[in-house]
Formats: C-alpha cells, sequence, structure tokens
C-alpha cells in the first residue's frame, strides 16, 4: 500500500532531486570558496617575493636580512617561516624552523628556482596544518621561501563546510516534509475521485465528484468524470425505463395467454396432450408474470413512485408469521429456524412490502442452506432504528459475488441449479430504501451469509 503510494514515491523523487541539488549547489560554493581564499594567500605570498626583490634592488642585501629578521621575530612567526638560498644551493637566512622540523623530512626539496615564482601546498610532518610555500628569485642569484600555514584557511573552510553539512542535515528532512505535503496535496483531486469512484462502484451511481475552482488537470479530469459518469447514469436510466416499458406493455398479453390457456385446460381432459400443453403454458405464463410484476414493483420503488402503505407494524410478530409460513420448507430440510425477538418491535411501516422483504430473505436463507443447516432471525432495538438480521450457515458467497447480488437478475452461479429469478434482493433492496432504510450483508463462501436489514421506527 505504502510502496505504491504514488505521494510516497513523488517525494522520494523530490528528496532525492532536492538532495542532490543542495549538495551540488554546496560543493560549488564551498570549491569556489576554497579556491578564492587560496588565491588571496598565493597573492599575499607573491606580493612579499615582489617586495624583497623590490627592497634587495633598492636597498641591498643587508636591508633585506634585516627585514627577514624582523619578520621572522613578529607575533605570528610560528605560523610562517622564510629561508633565503644563494646560487650554490647555500641556506644565506633561515628564521627559527622549531615548529617546522618536519620540513626537512617531507617531500620539500630545498634549492633554486631559476627566474619562476613556484608555489605548492606541503604536508608538513607534526603539524596540524598545510602550508602554502612560495619560492621565487628576488635578485643577485637569491631564491626567497617564504612558508605560511594555511591554519586560518583551513579553519574557516572547515566552518563553512560545518554550517554547510549541518543546514542540509536540517533542509533535507524538511524538504522531505514539503515534498509530502506538496504530493499530498497535489493528489488530493485524485484521492477525491478515487473515493467518488469506490461509492459508485459500490453502487452509489448518483454520486459526483467536487470540481474545483482551480481548473487544473485535476479538476478536468473531476469534470470530465462527472460528464462520464452522467452519460452513465441516462444509459442505464433508459435501459431501465425500457425494460419497465417493456414489462409493462407485457403483462396484458401475457394476461390474455394465460387466460386462454386456463380456459383451455378446463375444456379438455388433463391427460391429453392439450391438457398437458395447456398447463405447462398455464404455468409459464404465471412464472413470466411473476417476474413482470416484481420488476415493475422494483421500478416502482426504485423511482419513487410507491405509495407506501404506512401503518404501525410489529415487526416481531411479522417475523413470527414468516418463519411459521416458511417452517415446512425448513422441516423439509432438516434446517432449524432460531427466532430471537425483543418485546417492543414497531415501527411505522408498510406491512405488505416488508412481510416480500423477510420472505425473500428467509426464503433465500433456507435455499442456500444445505440440509441440517442453521437459519437464524433476530430483531434487535438499537433506539431510533430497529435491526433486523437474518443469517443462515449456507454456501455463503465471495466478495465478487457479494458486489453483484443486488442487480436485477443476478444470480451466483452456484445458485443456478435452485429455483429463482435474481429479482428477490433487488426487490428487498428497493423496498427497504423506500422505507429510508438499509441493508448491508457479510458472507464467506462455505460458512454461510448474514443480511442486515436496519429501518427507522419513523418508517
Ligand atoms: P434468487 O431468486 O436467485 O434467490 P435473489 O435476488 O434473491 O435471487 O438473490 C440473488 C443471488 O444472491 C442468488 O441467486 C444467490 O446466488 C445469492 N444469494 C442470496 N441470498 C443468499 C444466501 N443467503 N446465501 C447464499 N447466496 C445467496
Amino acid at each position: 500500500m505504502i510502496r505504491s503510494s504514488l505521494a510516497l514515491r513523488l517525494t522520494l523523487w523530490y528528496g532525492a532531486v532536492f538532495t542532490l541539488s543542495s549538495l551540488l549547489a554546496f560543493a560549488v560554493v564551498y570549491l569556489l570558496m576554497a579556491s578564492i581564499v587560496q588565491q588571496r594567500t598565493d597573492d599575499d605570498l607573491e606580493g612579499d617575493i615582489e617586495e624583497f626583490a623590490a627592497l634587495l634592488e633598492s636597498e641591498g642585501l643587508e636591508s633585506v636580512l634585516d627585514e627577514l629578521m624582523a619578520e621572522s621575530q613578529a607575533e605570528d612567526a610560528g605560523q610562517v617561516y622564510v629561508r633565503l638560498w644563494d646560487g650554490g644551493d647555500k641556506l644565506v637566512f633561515s628564521s627559527n624552523l622549531e615548529s617546522w622540523s618536519g620540513l626537512e623530512g617531507g617531500q620539500h626539496t630545498p634549492g633554486i628556482v631559476g627566474d619562476e615564482v613556484r608555489l605548492n601546498t606541503l604536508s608538513v610532518p607534526g603539524r596540524d596544518h598545510k602550508a602554502r610555500v612560495i619560492r621565487g628569485p628576488i635578485g643577485l642569484n637569491l631564491t626567497l621561501e617564504i612558508g605560511e600555514s594555511l591554519a586560518d584557511d583551513e579553519i574557516f573552510l572547515g566552518k563553512v563546510l560545518k554550517g554547510f553539512v549541518v543546514t542540509l542535515l536540517v533542509m533535507i528532512p524538511s524538504g522531505g516534509v514539503v515534498g509530502w505535503f506538496m504530493a499530498r496535496r497535489a493528489l488530493s483531486g485524485v484521492q477525491r475521485l478515487t473515493h467518488t469512484a469506490g461509492r459508485i462502484a459500490a453502487g452509489a451511481l448518483e454520486q459526483r465528484v467536487i470540481v474545483g475552482p482551480r481548473g487544473d488537470e485535476i479538476d478536468q479530469l473531476a469534470q470530465t468524470f462527472n460528464t462520464m459518469l452522467d452519460r452513465i447514469e441516462a444509459l442505464i436510466i433508459g435501459m431501465r425505463e425500457m425494460t419497465d416499458n417493456l414489462a409493462h406493455d407485457l403483462r396484458s398479453p401475457l394476461g390474455r395467454i394465460r387466460a386462454s390457456a386456463e380456459t383451455l385446460m378446463h375444456g379438455s381432459d388433463a391427460h391429453t396432450e392439450v391438457g398437458t400443453l395447456a398447463l405447462e403454458t398455464t404455468g409459464e405464463c404465471d412464472r413470466l408474470l411473476e417476474i413482470i410484476n416484481t420488476t415493475l414493483d422494483i421500478a416502482e420503488a426504485e423511482s419513487g413512485a410507491a405509495r407506501l402503505n404506512l401503518t404501525a407494524v410489529d415487526l416481531a410478530a411479522l417475523i413470527v408469521d414468516a418463519a411459521d409460513l416458511f417452517q415446512p420448507v425448513a422441516e423439509s430440510k432438516h434446517v432449524c429456524i432460531d427466532v430471537d425477538l425483543p418485546p417492543d418491535c414497531i415501527i411505522n411501516g408498510d406491512l405488505q412490502r416488508l412481510q416480500r422483504v423477510v420472505a425473500n430473505l428467509l426464503d433465500n436463507a433456507l435455499k442456500y442452506t444445505a440440509p441440517d443447516g442453521r437459519v437464524g432471525i433476530h430483531l434487535t432495538d438499537r433506539g431510533e432504528r430497529i435491526e433486523l438480521v437474518v443469517e443462515d450457515s449456507g454456501i455463503g458467497m465471495s466478495a465478487e459475488e457479494l458486489s453483484r447480488i443486488f442487480e436485477r437478475f443476478y444470480r451466483c452461479d452456484r445458485s443456478r441449479t435452485q429455483a429463482g429469478n435474481g429479482l428477490g434482493l433487488s426487490l428487498a433492496l428497493a423496498f427497504v430504501r423506500a422505507h429510508g432504510g438499509e441493508i448491508k450483508v457479510e458472507s464467506t463462501p462455505e460458512t454461510g451469509s448474514r443480511f442486515t436489514v436496519l429501518l427507522g421506527r419513523a418508517g
């Protein structure tokens, strides 16, 4: 579920891109700063070489040596060293190299550099920080070497790096949170659509998605979705009207055929072929008329045209009567009908229609329960509502079958050996809804089913 969440995937992508681009931006800034800092140090060192060259030219070697002496005794002397070499690689002057003792054993090779100025960075054994060293000619075949500790630069760049890391550690999780929030916000419209589509799939075809005011892609999708639903609903209503009209138009001719067959049946010997055919025709006409009448009853109840004949109905008494009516069927299958009823269960309802609801549920429970099974029918007072439960230990239904049993003419494959026309539950649902109630069903294959009808006391 989480892995397939688009919001999560978008957040991860956003987080990855955000982290990489922040790292890249920080790396560029850091390298730029490091190069500026080094350039500044190099400029200083080159300036020093130029200054000493000028001093040598104007005031001679003595002054240069004095100046070198003064520099090597200055406050930050531990951070800088100077050496002066003559053309024969002989050391003319050296500052105190006590804290630079590693120089001699290191990669550093002293010597004359000719006319060029050379700059390099050294790791001096025994020192915590690297040093930047310049060697350049200052005239009279003399080469001046100045080494400067990079402690300040490295400490500065270390602080910058630490600052970047801390900023990244704060930015990346907050970037993730912002990304998650943005992804959820962008996908909330899709969730709205999914939610509505789910309710429509469960049968609420009149549902529509709320179209937001922004007119963005999601709103356009919602709009298109609603237009599609309008068309589907119009088609379904059209088809239902057609079936209802057809049923209506068939009822009269079918009634006349039945009447003729009945006349023929009465006028002929039951053992003749004509008598048998007349009997079969009457039976088939009865079956068709029942389907037609039930279809019309459903259509009437669903369209809201059904006028409920509301009276005070004692549900407990109604159930006792129904259980009595079905007792012979139950006994023939060795199925026990278990009845549990509270004393006061009066609701305002249409007696005949409620009788048909209970009869259909009880009929199904008995039909789809194997011999020696159990059927229970209970009423529970839930205050404003009464809960009627019909449960059985029968064949049960799969989740896919459950989602379709209230459709007109739908029958589960395994039930086809039983008598029925697939209209009983559609009729029950239409009548219960006409009373402002609802029907819920739970079922497990091979274990049993449980139908729950909730009816308001007010009817
Ligand atoms: P039918 O006339 O076929 O019983 P219904 O509309 O009453 O038509 O029921 C529709 C289908 O739902 C049935 O064909 C059956 O497959 C299934 N069904 C209904 N009630 C039960 C039940 N109690 N146990 C198992 N299946 C049931």
